[in-house]
C-alpha cells in the first residue's frame, strides 16, 4: 500500500471540495476500498472519511413524488438497513439481498453508498500480474480467453467481461431506487438503471457518477408490490461467496393474472440486469408456471455464455421460474 493523508471531514461540502481539489478518494466502511489500496489498484494521495457525516439515517418520504417511500442515508450501514422494521416489511428483497452478501462482521462496517460502489471481483483486475483493461485501458483482457467461470453472459464487450458483484444493487435495480448525488456543480438525482455502467469501450468506469461526486442517499420509491420481493442467489458455496447468479423478483398479481413484475438478475452483467424483455411478457399473463417458464426462456435467449459459463444459461431459467412461483405466493424464503 503506498502511503496517504488522512483527514476526516467536517461536511458535505468540505468533503467534495477536498475531493475535487486533490489526487483524493472518499473512504466510509472501506470494505472494498483498502482490499484494492493494499495490491496498489487504488493509490489514492488522501483519503477523506466521511463516515461520520450525518447520512446515517433511514426515513420516511412524507411528501413529493415519492411521498411514502424511504430515504437511506449513504453512510447507514448494510446491516442496519438489513434489519430495519420498515425495509423488512415494505421492502423484504432488499433485506435479503444484504444477508446474503458478505459477512456479518463486513455488513457491519460496508455503508450503502460504498455497496453501490465496490468494484468487481474479476480475479484477474486483482492479479497484478496480469494485463487488464479495467486497469489500464488498452493493455487487454485476460478473462475473455481465460478461466471465465464468474463473468458476464449479457452486455459485455470485447474490453471487459467482468461483472458487477453485489446483491444489494440487485434489489435496488428491481425497486427502481433512486441515487441522490451532489458534486462541485450541485445535487442531482440519478435512476437507478443508470447509475451503473457497462463496459463498451470505457472498461475503467464502473458508474455515471462525475469526478469527487458523493452519493448522499438512496431513495426507495413507494411500491406495494415489493411485499411479495423474492431474492434468490446461487454461489459454490452457502455464505460468504460473490454469486454465480442470482434473482430478484416482485410480482402484482389480481385476480390470477399479472398486473406488474419486476426481475433482475446478479452475476450475469457488469451491471445489475433488469429482465426487461420478460417484464413485459409477463404483464397481462396468467400468474402460473408456464408463464414464468416461457418468461424465463425470453430472459435467456439474448445470452451470450463464454467457455466456462455456458451453465449459468439454464441456472438462471430455474432461478428466474422458482424465484417467481416463490414470489406469487407472496414472497418470502427461498
Ligand atoms: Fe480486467 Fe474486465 Fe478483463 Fe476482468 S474482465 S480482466 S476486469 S478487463
Amino acid at each position: 500500500m503506498k502511503n496517504f493523508a488522512y483527514v476526516r471531514a467536517t461536511s458535505v461540502k468540505d468533503a467534495i471540495q477536498r475531493v475535487s481539489s486533490t489526487e483524493s478518494m472518499y473512504i466510509a466502511g472501506g470494505t472494498n476500498l483498502l482490499d484494492r489500496m493494499k495490491v496498489f489498484l487504488d493509490e489514492p494521495s488522501q483519503l477523506v472519511d466521511v463516515s461520520r457525516l450525518d447520512m446515517g439515517k433511514i426515513g420516511r418520504i412524507p411528501n413529493g413524488s415519492f411521498n411514502g417511500g424511504l430515504q437511506i442515508g449513504a453512510m447507514v450501514t448494510n446491516t442496519m438497513l438489513a434489519d430495519h422494521p420498515d425495509v423488512r416489511r415494505d421492502y423484504p428483497l432488499l433485506s435479503r439481498a444484504i444477508l446474503a452478501g458478505a459477512s456479518q462482521q463486513i455488513r457491519n462496517a460496508a455503508t450503502v453508498g460504498g455497496n453501490l460502489l465496490q468494484r468487481t471481483r474479476c480475479p484477474y483486475y486483482y492479479d497484478t500480474a496480469f494485463v487488464c483493461n479495467k486497469r489500464q485501458p488498452g493493455t487487454g483482457c485476460p478473462a475473455i480467453q481465460g478461466y471465465n467461470k464468474m463473468h458476464a453472459i449479457f452486455g459485455a464487450s470485447d474490453q471487459c467481461i467482468a461483472v458487477h458483484p453485489s446483491d444489494m444493487c440487485v434489489a435496488l435495480a428491481a425497486l427502481d431506487a433512486v441515487v441522490e448525488v451532489e458534486g462541485a456543480k450541485g445535487k442531482r438525482r440519478i435512476p437507478f438503471s443508470e447509475f451503473h455502467s457497462l463496459p463498451g469501450n470505457t472498461p475503467q468506469r464502473d458508474t455515471s457518477l462525475a469526478a469527487g461526486e458523493l452519493i448522499t442517499s438512496l431513495i426507495l420509491p413507494p411500491t406495494s408490490m415489493a411485499r411479495s420481493g423474492v431474492y434468490l442467489k446461487l454461489r459454490d458455496r452457502t455464505s460468504y461467496a460473490f454469486a454465480l447468479i442470482s434473482v430478484a423478483a416482485m410480482l402484482d398479481i389480481s385476480g390470477g393474472q399479472i398486473r406488474d413484475v419486476r426481475l433482475a438478475m446478479g452475476g450475469v452483467a457488469h451491471k445489475p440486469w433488469r429482465l426487461t424483455v420478460a417484464e413485459e411478457f409477463l404483464k397481462g399473463k396468467p400468474a402460473k408456471d408456464s408463464s414464468f417458464q416461457e418468461a424465463a426462456e425470453l430472459a435467456l435467449q439474448e445470452a451470450k455464455p463464454l467457455t466456462h459459463n455456458k451453465f449459468k444459461i439454464n441456472m438462471s431459467k430455474r432461478a428466474i421460474r422458482r424465484a417467481l412461483t416463490v414470489s406469487a405466493k407472496g414472497g418470502g424464503l427461498v
